[in-house]
């Protein structure tokens, strides 16, 4: 499973042609280099930037693309245009492209030298024309792209590029990846299902499925010495509450938690998986619902989405890969109960058990019973998230099309300690205030199931959402309830129409 993006990489790639004589041509050449070098060791970047040669013909075009869709590690291009680079030599290469790219604006001298500036320096520097011209093709083939317009040094520039690479990161992660479902839906739940062949063909990851008993078999060999072992870990790592340490009433259940955490590792590992789902109505074999395990594991990286969600499992997968290295956490998380009182309406995010600590600041380990499901005694990390900016995401399966929903909000202390509520909790306000994303959100058809995150942002999953070719709706300041009716009628017309585009 990828855990670290500097094994990935973008390929720096400029388009001129041979107009301009060789001594230009290896004068875009060096500049070229000097930018992707710059790029390679920008902190902003997650990625290796490797440079290729300038390229000025169809043939060199295509072949460059074709090499890219291929290359185990390239995850994309970054595009520049350094001089004019008439774009009819793109069409083939970017109809045998496979992989995203990014179109960066930019020109390599920053300022016009006003005294000393001639016909040399135009002709060298002409991005602000050779990028239009490439932009057209990209336009008229209708693909969907980000452009990065700036200087190449400014960090700005180059931290919008950083979020374009990790949106494409986690596309590449995507990319023949697994979801492993223990147990289907839960019964008769709408947003949570979906059409596993579209999104195969839509996104590049498969999903499948698992009887319970299956995930059992691996449970029931894990071995008192491992138990024992992992006991030893929770003890170093957390706090753990009174009844569940040695000698404890609840020390049992809590070996019952290891024994499940090491046995749905193995099954992962041994799958290939990168994401899981569980359901707490098909429990057939285990002891306890997975709470514990499931934190753990998606402490590690993995998706996850409770009830048999795939679509948010994949998706808090997709949001992890992007978040990878960053500050903050992300979490697979559950609108679940609101504060409306009239000086400030909230709401408190948590999950039966199914929180990721990487968002949390601190962890106890505790074991309580669960209110439904009919099982054992759970164990689960217990814990407060820190105040700051956090965003929400919902993938929903409109019938035609996939419908990235998204809502940043601001996460905020609880108006007082929460001593009776134990599981991991998150209290956030979403913008622009609860009562307009509440609304757009349930017009959208947005899921109580969301990727949550205090790392990425709504940028880094719009270029996502534009990488996979899906609709992106975005709640946030500028959002009204008449501006979001609009532009879901909008949309149902455009996706119904875009095939034709
Ligand atoms: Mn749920």
């Amino acid at each position: 499973m990828l855990k670290n993006l500097k094994e990935l990489e973008a390929w720096f790639v400029t388009g001129s042609q041979h107009l301009y004589g060789e001594e230009t041509l290896k004068q875009v050449d060096k500049n070229s280099k000097e930018i992707a070098v710059a790029l390679d060791q920008s902190n902003a970047i997650p990625v290796k930037i490797i440079f290729k040669p300038v390229l000025t013909t169809p043939e060199a075009i295509h072949t460059l693309c074709q090499e890219a869709s291929t290359a185990e590690n390239c995850i994309g291009l970054i595009t520049w245009m350094h001089t004019f680079s008439p774009a009819r030599m793109w069409i083939a290469g970017l109809k045998s492209l496979s992989k995203p790219f990014v179109h960066l604006h930019t020109q390599f001298n920053r300022d016009i030298p006003w005294d000393s500036i001639d016909m040399d320096f135009m002709n060298l520097n002409q991005s602000a024309h050779g990028g239009r011209e490439f932009g057209f093709i990209g336009s008229r083939l209708r693909i969907d792209r980000k452009v990065v317009v700036g200087h190449w040094a400014n960090a700005e520039v180059q931290h919008k590029l950083g979020v374009w690479l990790r949106a494409a990161c986690a596309w590449y992660d995507w990319q023949g990846g697994k979801v492993a479902r223990f147990g289907d839906n839960m019964r008769e739940v709408a947003v949570t299902e979906g059409n596993k062949v579209s999104a195969q063909i839509q996104f590049g990851y498969s999903v499948s499925g698992y009887g319970v008993g299956d995930l059992v078999e691996v449970v029931n060999s894990v071995s008192n010495a491992e138990i024992s072992d992992m006991m030893e870990v929770y003890e170093a790592l957390y706090e753990v509450s009174s009844e569940a340490k040695e000698g404890g009433s609840l020390r049992d259940a809590l070996k019952e938690a290891a024994r499940i955490e090491i046995g749905m590792r193995s099954f992962l590992e041994q799958g290939g998986f990168s994401a899981f789902t569980t359901t707490f109505e098909d429990l057939h074999g285990l002891a306890q619902l997975p709470g514990l395990a499931v934190q753990r594991l998606m402490a590690e990286g993995y998706g996850f989405g409770a009830e048999g969600d795939w679509k948010t499992a994949a998706l808090v997968r997709a949001m992890k890969v992007m978040a990878i290295g960053m500050e903050g956490g992300t979490s697979f998380m559950e609108d679940y109960t609101y504060h409306l009182h009239p000086d400030g309406m909230k709401v408190l995010g948590a999950h039966m058990l199914e929180v990721c600590p990487s968002i949390g600041d601190g962890s106890n380990l505790e074991v309580h019973p669960l209110g439904i499901g009919g099982k054992a005694d759970p164990a689960r990390l217990v814990f407060d998230v820190a105040s700051g900016p956090g965003v929400n995401a919902s993938l929903m399966d409109m019938g035609n099309r996939f419908r990235l929903l998204v809502n940043p909000c601001n996460v905020i202390p609880a108006d007082a300690p929460l001593p009776n509520l134990p599981v991991a909790r998150v209290v956030w306000q979403p913008y622009p205030n609860l009562e307009v994303a509440a609304g757009a959100w349930i017009l959208a058809g947005g899921a109580h199931h969301t990727g949550f995150s205090m790392a990425i942002t709504k940028e880094h999953l719009e270029d996502f959402s534009e990488i996979a070719g899906i609709e992106f709706l975005l709640i946030d300041n500028d959002t009204t309830i008449s501006s979001i009716k609009k532009e879901l009628r909008w949309n149902d017309l455009y996706y119904h129409l875009a095939k034709g585009l």
